[in-house]
């Protein structure tokens, strides 16, 4: 949609290109030293304890300052085979460096997101293969799903001997990584690459463009496989429930990430002059980021609840705010007014009600808009999963699973985020999937 307030090219191409750079550029050899050398190597590591694949992070470090950087990275991939990425995209200020002790002496934690990416991109550039599969048990496990959750549960089945099939709606492997993380966390194609250097494995079988309720049903996987695992995320966006939702210029956050992240070209890309944002979470600050760094003259969140409990993390916040972006706390979008495209949104003033949710003032206000962003959350797209959605158990919106990701169903398990409980991050659906993967075996090793 281009009009003169929604259009490309606000921005020359090299400083688009300035603007999207790698965020945390990686470590040089000297710098990794000096920041291995702050370790404390303590024992029952905090950092490892808040890591939530559980890598033992004292033992990384420690083989980097010996110049060991395989043995970091079988330490890192060996429980999170996708560190590569979750060095670039963890919330690590609210992980692993919140409890580093290193924090209460100088306040600064160790570098542990960047010295874990120091140790795996060698590996994953060489496509150095650490994990020779073990001898080929015969069973076959359906994989639905090729983001995080889906590659860590293939990856881990294929290395445990089991011949895996990968199902993807999308066309390319990856998910979110591929289609949702901002641009500046994951420069030169980096998630594919971790697709290649996973699939490099062996026994895991691609079929893309195959979606589960549209071209597979749950009952023929599970007569096909031996075992199902589902992890299709969460395609369905939330609605604001108000009238003129499907005004042009009133767009999914999630959707338009997506195109951003496959533009060739993101000078080419259509952006507004005045942004406003709806939502308080990652794809939140992503876009409004994003739109800035694509040339928007004016780009504001607004958030319903206080800064505070927003569901983005205090550095992302703050990426936002050092990135020109505005935000405005206690406020929900009451009206979206405009003829053929949105021009204006009229906002209540919130403030916490007596059961804690937020409860509109009486008073409003306005802002013009050329285009606003629903980043309020997403849900399962069950109308999009057959009968699936009708013969599992569900929980909070998404599918029930027990403590080693088993669904209510015989020889099905799920993870990442299309299950209740979860935390939407990369590194939990990666841990999903590893969780999945070993339940998953020693169902198949006991005659399942
Ligand atoms: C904009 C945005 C930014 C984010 N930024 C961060 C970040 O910086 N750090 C972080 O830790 N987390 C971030 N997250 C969250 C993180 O991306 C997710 O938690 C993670 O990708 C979940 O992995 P998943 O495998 O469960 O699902 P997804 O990554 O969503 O993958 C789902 C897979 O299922 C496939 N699929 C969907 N429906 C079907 C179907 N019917 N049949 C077959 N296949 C299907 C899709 O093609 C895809 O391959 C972000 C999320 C968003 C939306
Ligand atoms: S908590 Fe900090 S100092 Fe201690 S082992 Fe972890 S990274 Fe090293």
């Amino acid at each position: 949609m281009n009009t003169p307030d929604i259009a490309p090219g606000r921005l020359a191409a090299d400083e688009i290109e300035k603007n999207f750079a790698d965020l945390h550029p990686p470590l040089s050899k000297s710098q990794a030293l000096i920041a291995a050398d702050r370790c404390y190597f303590c024992f029952a590591a905090p950092c490892t304890a808040a890591c939530p694949t559980g890598i033992d992070i004292p033992r990384f470090i420690q083989s980097i300052r010996s110049g060991d950087i395989e043995g970091a990275a079988y330490a890192i991939l060996s429980e999170n085979i996708m560190g590569g990425m979750c060095a670039r995209v963890c919330p690590t200020e609210v992980l692993c460096e919140e409890a580093c002790v290193r924090n209460t002496h100088e306040e600064k934690p160790v570098d542990i997101g960047l010295l874990q990416r120091y140790a795996i991109d060698p590996v994953i550039d060489a496509g150095t293969q650490l994990f020779p599969r073990v001898e080929a048990s015969g069973k076959r496990v359906a994989v639905v799903g090729g983001g995080p959750a889906g590659l860590s549960c293939a990856h881990r089945l294929a290395w445990l001997g089991h011949e895996v099939t990968i199902f993807s709606r999308d066309g390319k492997l990856g998910g979110l990584n591929e289609y949702g993380i901002a641009a500046y966390k994951t420069v030169d194609d980096f998630a594919q690459r971790e697709v290649a250097y996973i699939l490099a494995i062996g026994g895991i079988e691609v079929r893309t463009g195959a979606g589960l309720g549209r071209d597979l049903s749950l009952a023929k996987l599970c007569r096909e496989f031996d075992a199902v695992f589902l992890a299709v995320g969460l395609a369905g966006v939330n609605r604001l429930g108000l009238e003129s939702e499907d005004l042009p210029g009133v767009i999914d956050a999630v959707r338009y990430i997506a195109e951003l992240r496959q533009a060739p070209d993101k000078a080419q890309l259509p952006v507004g002059r005045r942004v406003v944002v709806i939502g308080g979470g990652m794809t939140a600050i992503d876009v409004a980021v994003q739109c800035k760094r694509l040339g928007a003259e004016d780009v504001t969140i607004v958030y319903r609840r206080a800064r505070e409990q927003m569901g983005a993390s205090r550095f992302e916040q703050d990426l936002a705010q050092t990135s020109g972006v505005r935000i405005r706390d206690w406020a929900r979008p009451v009206r979206l007014v405009g003829k053929e495209f949105v021009t204006r949104v009229e906002f209540e003033h919130t403030r916490e009600g007596p059961d804690r949710k937020p409860e509109g003032t009486g008073e409003t206000f306005a802002m013009n808009a050329d285009v606003v962003f629903k980043a309020i959350g997403q849900e399962i797209a069950w109308n999009e999963l057959g009968a699936a959605s009708a013969i599992l158990r569900v929980a909070d919106g998404r599918i029930a699973v027990d403590a080693r990701r088993k669904t209510s169903l015989d020889n099905v398990w799920a993870g990442g985020d299309c299950v209740a409980g979860g935390k939407d991050l990369t590194v939990t659906a990666v841990q999903d999937g590893k969780l999945a993967a070993q339940a998953i075996d020693e169902y198949l090793k006991s005659g399942g």
